[in-house]
């Protein structure tokens, strides 16, 4: 085993292309990219596909979002397409490349980027992932295919009924390589590397370059490339951060009064637990909030209706778990909220990472409970700042009536000059949820962990 391996060479200057025609991709693939709508490269595409061309091996730090799928999707497959035939044979059509994920959301996904892309070129894709019957997956990998996009555990039951034969595989992808060492796929990962040839192509893409990613590179690439995109959302940039101090019995209270003050349309409303998000989002639709929850618990046909009402702004606070919301990637998002601090602090900066995007700005609202100081220093030593602590708005107040400029009608008794009784507080009158003309609120993925047993 390799020792902890020196950070690599970062890429050197590359001029940065303003076109795919610049990046000499194949016709087909153009005219793939440009069917998508897509006019310019993205910084990680435009640095990553010319080394990928290059034959280079790969270390790239890019977050969902950025546009990765398409930085490793379009040169794998500029270099696959000499391989393409319209052969019926299996055995002219083995795994030439093998995408790792580790979710079935981000397998499924990638798979249809992949479809996407490759739309014009007669090669051959699936995709397996737990969680899901067996015979179908058999079925396409049987008659052949270039790419393969996967999710770990299952690929190894399939290669271990010797469905698919791995001795072939040119290029290794490893997307959201930092999730699955989290996720506790090293093992299957390390077994899976043993089935393929030695003599490949290595693209790995990890959110953050953690000692335990380095370690893996130093494992499983050959001398790579560093490429790295600035974080389109890092804790210290367009994101307003602030915190209020409150005690777990009002945060619901705080949560709603915030959102009113703010004026806010929209927010992510993130808890630690499935139970808390659950308990909630029903306190919040008891009163009057269209909030929806997301978690792992929930089926995937719940998790595409919420978020299906959450793009089209007919639900106003979506509650989610971390995993639930990893991979969300929703274009001008106002503001997410931690409901409660997670328990790792890189998880606040992945969450308050869903708003302030693309230079939009963002608010990200911390409600700090009596057990969580110790959650909040550890976020404030990640994010190495200390979190401004605001006072919570007032409860909602009449506003004391103006005085009448015209000549007041004689009257017997004097008029108060404001109410004596506070009206009562209407916290859940929202903002209006709709989006403001030209704001878009796109939902691209929803990635959810396939169950660990099961993948
Ligand atoms: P990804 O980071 O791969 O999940 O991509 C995020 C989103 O950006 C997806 O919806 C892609 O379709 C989209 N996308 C990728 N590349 C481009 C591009 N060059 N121009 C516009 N959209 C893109």
């Amino acid at each position: 085993m390799t020792e902890l391996a020196a950070a690599p060479a970062s890429t050197p200057a590359i001029e940065q292309a303003n076109t795919f025609a610049d990046l000499h991709l194949a016709p087909e693939i153009l005219a793939a990219i440009n069917a998508m709508g897509y006019s310019t490269p993205t910084p990680i595409q435009s640095q990553a596909i010319p080394l990928v061309l290059a034959a280079r091996d790969l270390l790239a730090q890019a977050q969902t979002g950025t546009g990765k799928t398409a930085a490793f999707a379009l040169p794998l497959l500029h270099r696959l397409r000499g391989f393409a035939n319209t052969s019926t044979s299996p055995a002219r059509h083995p795994v030439r490349a093998l995408v790792l994920t580790p979710t079935r959301e981000l397998a499924i996904q990638v798979h249809d980027s992949v479809v996407a892309y490759g739309k014009n070129l007669p090669l051959r894709s699936t995709v397996v992932y737990g969680g899901a019957g067996m015979q179908e997956q058999t079925a396409a990998l049987r008659q052949g295919v270039e790419v393969l996009v996967a999710t770990p555990g299952r690929l190894l039951d399939h290669a271990g009924s010797k469905v698919v034969n791995l001795s072939q595989v040119q290029f290794l992808v490893l997307d959201e390589a930092d999730r699955m060492l989290d996720m506790g796929f090293l093992p299957d990962l390390k077994r899976i590397l043993e089935l393929l040839p030695k003599q490949r192509q290595t693209l790995l893409f990890s959110a953050t370059f953690s000692d335990d990613i380095l370690r893996l590179s130093g494992q499983f690439l050959h001398d790579p490339q560093k490429v790295e995109v600035a974080r389109r959302n890092t804790a210290a940039e367009t994101v307003e951060q602030v915190g209020y101090r409150v005690p777990e019995a009002e945060k619901l209270d705080a949560l709603l009064r915030i959102v009113k003050q703010r004026g806010l349309t929209q927010a992510i409303v993130f808890t630690r637990t499935k139970l808390t998000a659950d308990k909630l989002g029903r306190q919040l639709q008891k009163r009057g909030v269209s909030a929806a929850i997301i978690h792992g618990d929930k089926a995937q046909v719940e998790r595409i209706t919420a978020l299906e009402g959450f793009k089209k702004g007919e639900i106003q606070l979506l509650v989610a778990t971390d995993i639930a919301a990893r991979g969300l990637d929703i274009a001008e998002l106002p503001a997410v909220f931690n409901y409660e601090l997670p328990y790792h602090a890189e998880d606040y900066v992945h969450r308050i990472g869903r708003t302030g995007r693309a230079g939009a700005s963002g608010l990200a609202v911390s409600l700090i409970g009596k057990e969580e100081e110790k959650l909040l220093s550890g976020v404030e030593r990640f994010i190495q700042r200390s979190l401004p602590i605001d006072t919570l708005p007032e409860a909602a107040r009449p506003v004391a009536r103006e005085p009448r400029s015209e000549p007041r009608a004689a009257s017997p008794m004097p008029r108060p000059a404001a109410d004596p009784m506070p009206a009562p507080e209407q916290p859940d009158a929202l903002p209006n949820p709709g989006y403001k003309r030209g704001q878009k609120a796109a939902v691209c993925a929803l990635f959810m962990p396939s169950p660990r047993s099961s993948s």
